[in-house]
């Protein structure tokens, strides 16, 4: 999501104290970073003929623009649109430690690669959406060509030892190219969304181009073990390759390849500040007395249908169907923010919410209460921080979510222990998020019953699984998971591997 929650100067002078480096520290300290992803975390904002540039996303776009800054080098990124600025130095009027290089895509790669191949193909296929994937031939061989374009600016760019770190599956071919032109550089990718079982994957049509493209890199990370499974069983079922599933090793001709779970984790510190400050405690008391009910329930996503919203709003209209005691005593928030929406699964998406929060309200409002509110807006650090201390409940039920990081967030907001997460069992952080009230999303009675028995919890046990995702949270920060990744990618590539396997699947 390109959002602005965690600002990276926030970032860079808070204390998100590293909870404990496997190693003591980074094992890679010398060699230079060069971080690739679809889109840069920054913006170029022109005023008066000038151009500034600022951040833009929130906790791990802020953690790279921060481990750029500790070790130098360069970002490679789609500057978002068909212009392609000239390189940029950053941090913006400091002294220069990396460069932001853009790569060029035209009209119609932005079209067939990013709108239709990543959009449309990859992203519904890694998320289990059966009849939203679309496959064309012109698609995937532009999403090969833009592929090989980015490895040509990693290749070009990169000195000896440096190493390179791309991310997610916008570019899962850059391992492979990049390997062809400079087999010196160790290569990592990770992959930001959930990897499918093989027989998903076996619906792409491409699918031994896409494994071979990922297994060009010496170290493979993804969220959960579960996902590095199925990557596993993908090599060995597709690939007919062999697979160590114990040391987490995939074996293509002489090389070995890494693979293993990194779960993505959050600035709790900088979540738990903020929720303690003033301005955040003001905003917290507004909010309560704005919406009037002793409980409220909230959900938090990004527009997508990957986020199970339609599934949780008939889930919350089963409960209130089924406990007319509960009417007018709880509301729901619905904050969706506006994402992809010139894509067209998208905007039918907006039309079927707008029509079901308005059945929902029109059914079940009475003189001075609505169930439910619906936010269709984007909210900077202080005022979601807000919503998540206000909130009883998180309500947060993806039918795939690679991770999740807004549980994440409003378990590390919750500073007063009584707040209850409902969470999805498909969302990566179930894995770590053992104390959630886990729910299946596709069904609507669990999901009635999980609201119910969130709001009737006792204040001990909300105390006691609270505080335990409180520790989880704050143990496995996001400084932990860049520096871990890193150590392996150290390791991965280093000829001698054998020790350093114990971490992975
Ligand atoms: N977010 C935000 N403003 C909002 C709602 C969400 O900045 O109004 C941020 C939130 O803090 C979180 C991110 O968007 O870091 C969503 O990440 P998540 O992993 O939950 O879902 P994604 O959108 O990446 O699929």
């Amino acid at each position: 999501m390109e959002t602005a929650v965690v600002p990276m100067t926030v970032l860079s002078n808070t204390a998100i104290a590293p909870n404990g480096h496997r190693n003591g520290g980074s094992s890679r300290s010398d060699g230079r970073l060069i971080v690739m992803s679809n889109r840069a975390p920054i913006r170029i904002v022109r005023e008066h003929g000038h151009e500034r540039v600022e951040p833009t996303v929130g906790g791990v776009g802020s953690t790279f623009l921060r481990l750029l800054e500790r070790h130098g080098g360069t970002w490679i990124a789609w500057s978002g649109g068909p212009r392609s600025p000239a390189p940029l130095t950053m941090p913006p009027g400091g002294e220069p430690r990396f460069r932001i290089v853009f790569a060029p895509l035209g009209e119609q790669d932005i079209s067939d690669y990013y709108y239709a191949m990543c959009n449309r193909a990859l992203w519904p296929l890694m998320h289990l959406m059966i009849p939203r994937m679309h496959f064309s031939r012109q698609h995937w061989q532009r999403y090969e060509r833009v592929n090989r374009g980015f490895a040509e600016i990693a290749a070009r760019e990169a000195n000896g030892g440096d190493f390179l770190w791309v991310q997610d599956f916008h570019l899962a071919l850059v391992p492979q190219f990049v390997r062809e032109q400079r087999g010196d550089i160790p290569i990592g990718i990770f992959w930001h969304v959930p990897f499918p079982p093989e027989q998903l994957l076996r619906i792409l049509p491409w699918r031994e181009e896409f494994l071979n493209g990922m297994l060009g890199a010496d170290l493979i990370g993804f969220h959960t073990r579960s996902y590095a499974n199925h990557f596993l069983n993908c090599c060995a079922g597709v690939m007919g390759l062999r697979v160590d599933r114990a040391r987490g090793e995939v074996a293509i001709g002489s090389r070995r390849v890494r693979v293993g779970a990194y779960p993505l984790g959050i600035p709790a510190d900088f979540f738990a500040g903020l929720a303690a400050s003033d301005k955040v405690r003001t905003r917290v008391a507004r909010i309560r007395r704005a919406i009037g009910t002793p409980t409220i329930i909230l959900g938090v996503d990004r527009l997508d249908y990957t986020k199970g919203i339609l599934e949780r709003l008939r889930g919350y209209e089963r409960f209130l169907e089924q406990n007319p005691q509960w009417r007018r005593r709880v509301t729901l928030v619905l904050i969706a923010v506006p994402s992809r929406t010139k894509v067209s699964d998208y905007a039918q998406l907006k039309r079927d919410l707008d029509e079901l929060v308005g059945n929902i309200v029109g059914r079940y409002s009475s003189e001075g209460w609505a169930p439910l509110r619906y936010l269709y807006t984007q909210f900077g650090a202080e005022e979601l921080v807000a919503y998540y201390a206000a909130a009883d409940v998180a309500l947060l039920t993806p039918l795939r979510d690679g991770m999740n990081l807004v549980a994440k967030e409003f378990v590390a907001s919750h500073l007063d222990d009584h707040g209850v997460l409902i969470l999805s069992e498909f969302a990566g952080a179930a894995e770590e998020l053992k104390e959630a009230l886990l729910v299946n999303p596709y069904s609507v009675d669990q999901l009635a019953d999980r609201i119910h028995q969130a709001i009737e919890m006792a204040p001990a046990e909300r105390t006691r699984r609270l505080s335990a995702m409180r520790r989880t949270v704050h143990e496995n920060s996001l400084e932990l998971w860049s520096e871990s990744f890193l150590d392996a990618l150290g390791e991965a590539a280093s000829p001698n591997t054998d020790a350093a396997i114990e971490s992975a699947v």
